[in-house]
């Protein structure tokens, strides 16, 4: 997944362990990626339902922030503990027990920025 330096979806994954008369099955890509997810080697983008690998050891109430780029579709990720504690206070505050707290904002990213600045 690190090589496509791409957000992949479960059966992109499955498609390119797959060939060289070997299949692999969705399920078991789902398996492992529920796995790395718990883990927080992989994370899940809830709003593409892809997956990017994760290098960072952060661990619980790391604030993390994606940043998905609508140009050239590259996500990357941040962390934001600032975020995390007031989300933190709004959620409970509201009374709900978050799952996860991970937020996705929406956008360009900084190569695409430029890319259009420069032409
Ligand atoms: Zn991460
Ligand atoms: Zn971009």
């Amino acid at each position: 997944m690190a090589e496509a330096g791409k957000p992949l979806g479960a059966y992109d994954i499955a498609e390119r362990l797959s060939g060289a008369g070997r299949r692999v099955a969705a399920v078991s890509v789902y398996r492992a990626l529920d796995f790395l997810t718990e883990h927080d080697l992989v994370h899940r983008i809830a709003s593409r339902n892809a997956f990017v690998p994760c290098a960072h050891a952060h661990g619980e109430g790391a604030g993390l922030v994606f940043m998905i780029c609508r140009s050239c579709g590259g996500i990357d990720e941040t962390t934001s503990p600032e975020i995390e504690d007031q989300l933190g206070r709004t959620l409970a505050r509201a009374g709900f027990r978050p799952a996860s707290r991970i937020l996705e904002v929406e956008g360009e990213c900084e190569a695409c920025l430029q890319r259009e600045a420069a032409s």
